[in-house]
């Protein structure tokens, strides 16, 4: 789960990373109000989307008197940000953040993640800060410092000693370095975070080490124990099929292609969405109904990908293992006329009772095109698409 700028530096400050003041905001008036509260000659406006790069994307401005807070808040808040991160539609303005403004000596990179194979916390440091940090890792990787953080020690004073000499922190500042540093490991390690970032750090002409932006994802399985993060979710930010998809417990994720899979088990779908890219397709969807794929489930996952007004054809690969295949033919069969299906349906179904699967869909009298096997399937649903 993703969270705002905003509400991360909220959950930072709590565990002493120091910030700018900020005040967040949902309309211009209220922005005009933060600027005044805050009483500062240069202050900060800055959209809040749960993508980076606004920067770029003309999200973040600097504003050196009153008016000119209340023309960028104008300009911003409403507009349709197209970053990196938000694909060519770009993403709504809705919220702001208004910010004292932050005199830049030095833009300095730290992230965290969970590395999978040394099973710790991996703190990631870079003295190219404020820029794309994928950029600096793709062209000049000597340039990133990881760092592994055993979760018996937590990260010692020598570890992030290394890490402020490699960014280039000066060394007066070191200690409070090592304040933002663990800090930000507390929060990360007590939320259960799965990503925290800090991009830029800066050091301030005064002399002060500062997180000017922040971005805190959550591991979903840990949130039953953070009411107080499911709390800052914003739905506004969430693609809506995949809001709905988890309603009713599906992993489903919106792609840009024309032809819906409805597959279970996230291996084979993703097998699938592999052969269909194999032979010509795009996929439109990842979809993985899971092992109990009951009638309702799989209603519910035409309706979804139904939704998408690009949808050329349906490709439905089921393997019955724990379901058996006559069960789940009669559920698509179900499914298929409740929703009133307007494009080709391709199936392949393999495993138990496979044969009365194939003859429950070849009675239903729906127009289902049955495969042999994957690559007849996805052949065939290729073929469909193009129409
Ligand atoms: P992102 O582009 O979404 O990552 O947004 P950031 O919060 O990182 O802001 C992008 C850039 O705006 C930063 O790298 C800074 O160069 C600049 N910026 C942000 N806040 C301030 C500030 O207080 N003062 C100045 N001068 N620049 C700022
Ligand atoms: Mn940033």
């Amino acid at each position: 789960m993703k969270i705002h700028e905003y509400q991360a530096k909220e959950i930072l400050r709590q565990y002493g990373v120091p910030t700018p003041k900020g005040i967040p905001c949902f309309s211009v008036d209220e922005a005009i109000k933060a600027g005044q509260t805050l009483a500062q000659p240069v202050l900060v406006v800055k959209a809040q989307i749960h993508a980076g790069g606004r920067g770029k994307g003309g999200g973040v401005k600097v504003a050196k008197s009153p008016e000119e807070l209340k023309a960028y808040a104008n300009q911003i808040l409403g507009m349709n940000l197209i970053t990196h991160q938000t694909g060519p539609q770009g993403q709504p303005v809705r919220r702001l953040l208004i910010e004292e403004g932050a005199d830049i000596k030095k833009e300095l990179y730290i992230g965290m993640v969970v590395d999978r194979k040394s099973q710790r916390v991996a703190l990631m440091a870079s003295p190219e800060g404020g820029m794309d940090i994928e950029e600096v890792a793709a062209h000049t990787p000597e340039k990133i410092l990881t760092v592994l953080i055993d979760p018996m020690t937590g990260l010692t004073t020598a570890q992030a000693n290394q890490v402020s000499e490699f960014i280039g922190v000066p060394k007066e500042l070191w200690t409070q370095a090592e304040g933002l540093f663990q800090g930000l490991y507390k929060a990360f390690d007590e939320k259960d975070a799965s990503l925290a970032e800090i991009n830029p750090m800066v050091i301030t002409g005064d002399g002060r080490v500062l997180a000017l932006d922040a971005k805190m994802n959550f591991d979903s399985n840990a949130l039953y124990r953070h009411p107080d993060v499911v709390a800052l979710r914003d739905l506004d930010e969430e693609d809506p099929s995949e809001i709905e998809a988890s309603r009713f417990d599906l992993s489903y994720i919106s792609l840009d292609g024309n032809i819906g899979c409805l597959v279970n088990g996230a291996g084979l779908a993703m097998a699938t969405m592999d052969i269909v890219k194999l032979y010509g397709g795009n996929p439109a969807n990842f979809l993985d109904v899971g092992g109990g794929a009951t009638t309702e489930k799989v209603t519910e996952a035409f309706k979804l990908m139904l939704k998408n007004p690009d949808l050329k054809a349906i490709l439905v690969n089921i393997f019955g293992g724990i379901m058996k295949c006559d069960v789940i033919a009669t559920g698509v069969v179900e499914a298929a006329k409740q929703v009133k299906l307007g494009v080709p349906l391709v199936v392949r179904l393999e495993g138990t009772n496979v044969e009365l699967g194939k003859q429950i869909l070849a009675q239903s009298g729906l127009p289902i095109i049955s495969a042999n096997n994957m690559a007849d399937a996805a052949e065939k649903v290729v073929q469909a698409a193009r129409g």
